[in-house]
Order: C-alpha cells, then structure tokens, then sequence
C-alpha cells in the first residue's frame, strides 16, 4: 500500500484525498489539519448566508469518510511546536500540501494599522467562529464603512455587513458575532475598486445578490462608471466582465430609494491613506485615478476622503512560508512542476503540492478538482519510485509516541453534537463553537 499525507482538510486537500483513492485502490490517505475541524475554508471562508456553497461540506465529508482516508485534526506540520516537514516524510511515501493562502494582503498606506482598519480575513474568521480569530466588536459605533478591493470577499463582507438580524440567525455563526452584527448601525457601505467596472474581479452572481438585500440600495454613480472606455460599449468585453457592467449599468440608471441602508459602489479610486480621528480611523483618502490604456489606471491628483469608522481591506489572500519547503515570495506559492515541488532544478519525487499554494488564491471552490487531478497523476506516476520499506505500519502510533495526539473522526463528530446542542439551547440550529477550549472539550468527550 502507497501512504499519502495530505496536509490540509479544505477543498483543495479533500479533492487530492478523493481522487488519490478514487485512482489507486493500493493508497491510504490521511489528512492532516492544524485545526480539529475539517474542510478549511467552506467552514472558514464562505460566508455563513451562502448555504448553497457551504453544503460543499456534505461532499467533502464523504471524503473523509472513505474506507481508505482518515482525518487527523489537531496536527499542526511546521513552525514552532510543529511535526516538521522531514519526519512528515519520514512517515509517509509522499506527502501532498494543500495549505492554502492563509494570510491577507496589505496595502501599505499610512494608517493601515490605525484601530478600526482590519483586513478582510480577520472580519471573516471572526464571523465564521475561527478559533484564532480576534475577539473585536468590528461594527461597534461604526455608521460608515469602506471595503477596499472589488473581489468576491469584498461582496462577502459587504453583505454581511448589510444584512439585519432575521438573516443570520438561521446560519451557523457563533452567537457573539450575530448579537454583535444584530446590533450594528452601519447605514452605508462603500466597495471601492482602484481600477473599473470592467476590471473588477467579483463574479455577477455575487454583485446582484448586493441588489436583492432587504432594506437596502445599490448606488453606483453613471459619471464614475463612464470613465471606464468599455461602459459605453461593453460588447467587446468578455462575458463574465460584460455582464458585470451590465448589472452595475442597471443600479446606475435607478432612481434614488429610502432604504435604511446604502451600499455604495465606487471605481477608479486608490487608497492612500487612513486618515485618523479620536485615535481611531475616520476616514480613508483615495485618489482619482484614470485608464492608462493597458488594463491599468494613473493617479490624476485630485483626492476625495470617504467617512469611514470601519475599513476593512479586501485585497487578496496570500500564501505563507512553510519551513523546510521551498517558497516564492513574488507569488506567494510552493514553485512546483504541475503539482510536483520543486527545490531549484530538482523534482524529487515524493513532495507535492495542490490549491491556492500550488497556484495562488484564484478560482472558486470547483476550481480546486481539475488542480487536484493534475497533482495526483503525477504522484501515481512516481508511486513506483516513492514506496520505502522504512514508512511505519502505522503513522498515528508513531504521531502518539512523539506527544502529538490527533483529533480523530469521531472527535470531529463530537464537535458536531455540540455544536448542535448549543444551538438548541439557543434556539438556532446548529451554532459554531467559536474557541480552541470549546473544541477540544467538546473533541474530547468522544473518547471518554
Ligand atoms: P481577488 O479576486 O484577487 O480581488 C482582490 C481585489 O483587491 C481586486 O479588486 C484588486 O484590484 C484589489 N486590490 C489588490 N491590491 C490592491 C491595492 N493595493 N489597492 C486597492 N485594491 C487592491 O481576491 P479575493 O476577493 O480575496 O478572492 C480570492 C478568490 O476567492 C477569488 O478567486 C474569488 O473569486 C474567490 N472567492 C469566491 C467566492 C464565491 O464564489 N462566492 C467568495 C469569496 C472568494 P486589482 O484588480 O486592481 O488588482
């Protein structure tokens, strides 16, 4: 039998796990994860209101239910205190990375760090319970709030900053971030892309489902959106940005509403600083920009300051650093040779890599099946290479020996029941438990 780690329970890691036992009837998987829970970012990552995507999670459990796959939760490989990547070899003929891109990018504007200036993931691992999440009252006396970046995690937390308490409280988010957003008084949003409407990165499905929330409105300025060349004229674009400006042409043409809450929608407008007031952030100074003819934009001069007690900075994820793996910092990525990692000019067998940190955060959750598939040909190709008679029988014995004690299946289950039954008790269906203790409490009443 052929060992495979694969490291990472999310999307990319279950697809890897699925097809290896899917292609080879001689492979054992086990699937490795820092945290106790599985599935990554369809439980950390997609918004709490998408049920559709967040149903993934039935697909991706039948994965990890497979005969021949076991989930091993609670094992962080790398950093301090971590099972380091050599022995991760040592106890596997190969081992697949499906890490992700854990981190956000950064501006870097003065008053980035300003109190009140968050990066997107952090708002969203707060709302999705992410046991590292920090404990913030993100909307607390905020009226006013600007997302900088026009990608699908801008819509997200656009939204979610938009939507009132009977929309929540049927999702799964823990009950401290639903009071909180329950209570929030945010009346207006603004989405704020540097470059045009043709250029931004969320999908359509995503932009109009900003138009269906109740109690608000969609205002996008027509003189804003005419700068971009291709508004006036939007056939020659390709479909998915052609029916983007469509959408943004239809709220532009509207009349002005009296919802109680605005999402504004702004092009052509660089941060450059976050300007402070009270010791916190008041406001972000963009400046105009416009085309330069090539897909990009040039500064004009001229500056505008937008209100804001929250900013929340939505420019894309990025991968980290795994120690004893190589990294390119350019692209934030494991370089890699169609999946297989590669140190300098060499391909040693054995070492692969899949999703966001084989190819940068872009895509959607589907985007990561074709990705998987093209890693695992290649380690079925190099199986003949990689089976050593040194891998122990049993990975988990020898984890044990070494003090590192998995959550296992049944410890995720565990946490399942629990969370069910805080959502009983709260009269919600199921709620997240939101910390590392909560977790590993609930984990732990499976064995005893
Ligand atoms: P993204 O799609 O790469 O969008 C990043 C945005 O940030 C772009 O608008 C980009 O503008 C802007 N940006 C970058 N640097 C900037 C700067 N210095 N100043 C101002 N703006 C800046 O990233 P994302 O929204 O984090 O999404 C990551 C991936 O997850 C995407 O593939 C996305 O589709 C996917 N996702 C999908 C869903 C869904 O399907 N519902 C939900 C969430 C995420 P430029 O274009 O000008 O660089």
């Amino acid at each position: 039998m052929l060992r495979v780690a694969v490291v990472g329970s999310g999307p990319s890691g279950c697809y890897t796990a699925q097809t290896l036992v899917q292609q080879d009837p001689d492979v054992l998987v086990d699937v490795l994860d820092r945290l106790p829970c599985p599935f990554g970012l369809v439980r950390y990552g997609v918004a709490p209101d998408h049920e559709k995507i967040k149903s993934l999670q039935g697909n991706l459990r039948t994965v990890l239910e497979h005969d021949r796959v076991r989930f091993l939760g609670g094992v962080r490989v790398g950093g301090p205190g971590g099972l380091p990547v050599e022995r991760l070899r040592e106890l596997y003929h190969a081992v697949v990375y499906c890490v992700g891109a854990s981190t956000d990018r950064h501006l870097g504007i003065p008053g980035e760090n300003l109190p009140g200036s968050w990066s997107a993931t952090e708002f969203v691992s707060w709302y999705s319970a992410h046991p590292d999440s920090v404990a913030e009252a993100f909307v607390r006396e905020v009226r006013s709030a600007v997302v900088i970046g026009v990608g699908n995690v801008a819509v997200d937390v656009t939204r979610m900053l938009a939507r009132g308490a009977a929309e929540l409280s049927p999702t799964d988010m823990p009950q401290d971030a639903l009071s909180t957003l329950a209570a929030s008084r945010v009346t207006e949003v603004s989405m704020v892309g540097r470059r045009g409407p043709s250029q931004a990165r969320f999908t359509t499905k995503e932009l109009r489902e900003l138009g269906g929330l109740p109690d608000t409105e969609v205002a996008v300025d027509p003189a804003e959106l005419a700068l971009d060349p291709a508004y006036a004229d939007p056939s020659g674009l390709p479909a998915p940005q052609r029916r983007n400006v469509e959408a943004l042409r239809g709220w532009a043409d509207g009349p002005p509403g009296a919802a109680a809450r605005r999402i504004r929608l702004r092009f052509f407008l660089r941060p450059v600083e976050l300007l402070a007031d009270g010791g916190r952030v008041g406001a972000v100074r963009f400046e105009r920009t416009v085309p330069d003819g090539h897909g990009g934009v040039t500064g004009t001069g001229r500056f505008e300051d937008v209100e804001a007690q929250l900013v929340l900075r939505s420019v894309g994820y990025r991968g980290v650093p795994l120690e004893g793996l190589p990294f390119d910092a350019e692209s934030g990525t494991v370089p890699n040779a169609y999946g297989r990692v590669a140190r300098g000019c060499f391909v040693p067998p054995g070492e692969y890599v899949a999703g966001w940190i084989k190819r940068g955060p872009t895509g959607v959750i589907g985007t990561n099946r074709p990705c998987a598939k093209e890693t695992v040909t290649h380690l079925l190709e190099d199986a003949p290479t990689l089976v050593r008679k040194d891998v122990p029988p049993d990975p988990v014995a020898a984890l044990r020996a070494e003090g590192i004690v998995p959550v296992e299946w049944r410890g995720w289950q565990a946490i399942e029941r629990a969370e069910a039954e805080l959502g009983a008790r709260l009269g919600r269906s199921v709620v997240k438990l939101a910390d590392w203790d909560s977790l590993l409490t609930a984990a732990r009443t499976a064995v005893s």
